[in-house]
């Protein structure tokens, strides 16, 4: 028997309504704050995620579905950031008013190792916002995520910040850590080894338990405490928390945060949630200014998150009443299609017997799939009625076809 591959899951239909939920809170909030939906393709040039997420990434070193075809090297995308801004420069988007709000929703890839909480194919849902350095466009984004997760009935997730500072303060910090993890770099794993050539900073973003261990000890707490960033990132930095004290936002700053991937500088987020497990991070996101120059395109300042769908299902319950509003029992099809139809077509969602089974079987069909059942059996039918009945009550009550639609309403 063929079956889904490891680390993909089917969506079935008894949990779509959480699915659909996600994606009209993302439609709801982020059209108020004048955001608007991208949609861009499922895969792309590999070379646009080799320059646009880093090579020195586990994403792109380890985590890519990349194949060949007409020998072209294409890669299913493992996050988003990078097709949006290439749909931004491709399109000419910096000759439009300034900033460029978007979002979108969608399957990404990622060859990892399946676990809880993480899929070779997941779901991402996020924000992006071009052409604004001011740190209220930080403060919008962080308030737009929020916002989001508020609508989803989630109220009690953990925002972390930091500042990475510009491509100047980077600098020190990288060399400030370098200095300090040089005694230690036999005892780091494989891939810090491998990051300290590449992407030092990312060494603070590793998960292995004795890397862990090892950021605990005083100096190297005192270099991730200490104060990179210049005055000006310092400047950014204080209003973006200013902002976020106004919106009544809570919010720790976490000096180690660096995130995974190489293209963000100063503000930096993540959202998390005690009621996941070890992978408790539901968003992530920040600022990469130079992304989009990295990509052939103008200087253009942006910032932006993503949060993962899979994990955020798993937070909000599961939506209970998914009843119809009616069932149509008849012992004649064609009046049951006809009524049926005539529910929907006011508005009703509705449902009627196929197969035209006896009455008592398609009452039991009824109570489990609808609130109403609206009978049309050989006395309603006679008498120009329907009997609707009170699923929930066991009331009914007879009235003319040509009031039932009223009644119901
Ligand atoms: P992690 O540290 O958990 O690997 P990440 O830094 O790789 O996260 P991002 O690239 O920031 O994750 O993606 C944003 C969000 O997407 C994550 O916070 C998470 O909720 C979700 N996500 C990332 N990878 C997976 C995956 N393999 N399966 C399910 N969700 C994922
Ligand atoms: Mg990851």
């Amino acid at each position: 028997m063929i079956q889904a591959q490891k680390g993909t899951k089917d969506i079935l239909p008894q949990e779509s309504a959480n699915w659909q939920k996600m994606e009209a809170a993302g439609l709801e909030v982020f059209s108020k704050a004048g955001f608007k939906e991208i949609r861009t393709p499922i895969f792309e040039a590999t070379e646009l995620f080799a320059r646009g997420v880093g090579d020195s990434t586990d994403i792109v070193n380890k985590e890519m579905y990349t194949f060949e075809k007409s020998e072209r090297s294409l890669t299913l995308r493992p996050e988003n950031t990078a097709g949006v801004v290439r749909a931004y420069i491709e399109h000419g988007f910096h000759r439009l008013p300034q900033p460029v709000k978007l979002w979108y929703k969608g399957p990404m890839f990622r060859y990892e190792r399946p676990q809880a909480g993480r899929q070779r194919q997941f779901h991402q849902i996020g924000v992006e916002m071009f052409g604004c350095a001011e740190p209220s466009a930080d403060a919008e984004v962080i308030n737009l995520a929020v916002k989001y997760l508020n609508n989803l009935g989630l109220n009690d997730l953990e925002i972390e910040i930091n500042s990475l500072g510009c491509s100047e303060c980077r600098k020190k910090y990288r060399e400030a850590i370098k200095e300090v993890l040089k005694p230690y770099l036999a005892e780091l794993c494989e891939d810090c080894n491998f990051r300290y050539e590449k992407n030092p900073l990312r060494i603070l973003d590793c998960k292995v338990d004795s890397c862990k261990k090892i950021f605990e000890k005083e100096e190297i707490q005192k270099v991730i405490l200490g104060d990179f960033i210049c005055d000006d990132c310092k400047a950014h930095f204080d209003t973006v928390q200013e902002y976020l004290a106004a919106l009544n936002i809570p919010y720790k700053r976490n000096k180690q945060l660096v995130r995974g991937l190489d293209y963000y500088n100063r503000t930096v987020f993540e959202i998390k949630s005690n009621n996941l497990g070890s992978q408790n991070a539901v968003c992530g996101g920040g600022r990469y200014d130079s992304l989009v120059e990295t990509l052939g395109g103008a200087t253009t300042p942006a910032v932006g998150w993503a949060m993962g769908m899979e994990r955020l299902n798993s937070l909000i319950p599961q939506a209970v009443d998914s009843r119809l509003d009616a069932f149509v029992i008849s012992q004649d099809t064609t009046q049951a299609i006809k009524f049926a139809n005539e529910l929907r077509n006011n508005g009703f969602s509705a449902e009627f017997d196929y197969s035209n089974k006896k009455f008592k079987k398609q009452l039991d069909k009824a109570a489990k799939a609808a609130k109403y059942a609206v009978i049309l059996m050989d006395d309603e039918i006679k008498s120009n009625t329907v009997t609707i009945k009170n699923l929930d009550t066991s009331e009914q009550v007879n009235v003319s076809q040509n009031e039932y639609i009223k009644y119901l309403k």
